[in-house]
């Protein structure tokens, strides 16, 4: 039973309506990255009523965050995004399920972390975690929309597998690493990303009652006011929607390493399972340098770099891009 009077200035549009407020309520959705994209689509689908969001996030609140990451204040630093958003989404509507996962998603654990959803919103900043949301997109039949900002401009595009073209339809390969601007070489305008998170929860909705989607990439540039609708055509040979490989979904790893958006910080995701023991480790960590709690965190400064530590064994390293330097101070204050 849905309480309609919450939603009516939604319901009584005709594209929504009562029955699609039902079918937003029945729905599951995932945001996977938890940044200027992924909070505005969060805000929104929450707001809009979509009955269980999985908030996925590898990362905690940065102070640079803040100037496009809405749903972040000064007072959640260094605190998991995943759990801060699921907080502040919880305030904001408390008649659906909201849930946050603190996990760097990778190919050993996307189907348990999207297991039931049945649309996938992109929040992410990285071009491998999209050619693995394609794939088990593919596999699975479901929806998802992606979405790029960067500078001044902004794409966005729903895919929907076998009826538009795929992610790799779009784009084969995977780009050499570097051969991209990100967000920390080229900025970002907080107006466009909003604009990009507006449109893929806009998408998402669409999706979710059904809509056939259009099959375009939409790409605008938010300060000289151009936008294009570009068309994207299957391709006969995509090795994603059409030959089915599984190149990213089947590199099954232990450990997992990845560096994150040009930040100088490295992810550790280690092949154990199953929460370690924070408080011991915190113990441990307590002669070597200044250690804090945060909770669902520990926070350790190592001098040259500061280790936050996540109760399931996942580690972000901060101070290095060099994932052997990372792993050693892992191995060294964690242990592995
Ligand atoms: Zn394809």
């Amino acid at each position: 039973m849905v309480a309609l009077d919450r939603y009516v200035r939604q319901t009584i549009l005709p594209e929504i309506g009562p029955e699609g407020q039902r079918k937003l309520s029945a729905a599951t959705v995932a945001i996977i990255g938890l940044g200027a994209l992924g909070t505005v689509s969060a805000g929104l689908l929450a707001r809009a009523g979509v009955g269980h969001l999985k908030l996925v996030d590898r990362d905690v609140v940065e102070l640079t965050n803040l100037q496009r990451q809405v749903l972040f204040d000064e007072k959640d630093m260094d605190l998991p995004k995943a759990e801060v958003a699921a907080k502040k989404l919880r305030a904001v509507n408390s008649s659906v399920t909201i849930e946050g996962v603190s996990k760097d998603i990778h190919a050993a654990n996307i189907e348990s972390v999207l297991a039931g959803v049945g649309l996938v919103v992109d929040g992410t900043d990285n071009m491998e975690l999209r050619f693995l949301l394609n794939e088990i997109a593919i596999a699975r039949g479901f929806p998802w929309v992606y979405g790029g900002a960067i500078a001044t401009q902004g794409m966005v595009m729903g895919i929907l597998p076998g009826t538009t073209a795929c992610f790799r339809c779009f784009l084969p390969q995977m780009p050499p690493p570097g051969s991209l601007p990100t967000c920390d070489t080229a900025g970002i305008l907080n107006t466009v990303s909003s604009i990009v998170g507006s449109l893929q929860a806009t998408e998402g909705i669409k999706l979710l009652l059904g809509q056939r989607p259009s099959g375009e990439l939409l790409v605008f540039d938010g300060w000289a006011n151009e936008l294009q609708r570009l068309r994207v055509s299957r391709r006969k040979d995509c090795p994603a929607c059409v030959k089915r490989e599984t190149e990213y979904l089947g590199a099954k790893r232990g450990q997992v390493i990845a560096a994150l958006c040009g930040s100088q910080t490295i992810s550790i995701d280690p092949a154990h399972k199953g929460e370690i023991d924070l408080a011991g480790i915190e113990a441990r960590l307590r002669p070597l340098g200044p250690v804090k709690s945060l909770g669902s965190v520990l926070v350790f400064d190592a001098g040259d770099a500061v280790i936050t530590i996540f109760s399931d064994g996942r580690a972000l390293i901060r101070g290095t891009d060099d994932p052997q330097r990372a792993r050693s101070l892992y191995a060294k204050y964690i242990g592995m």
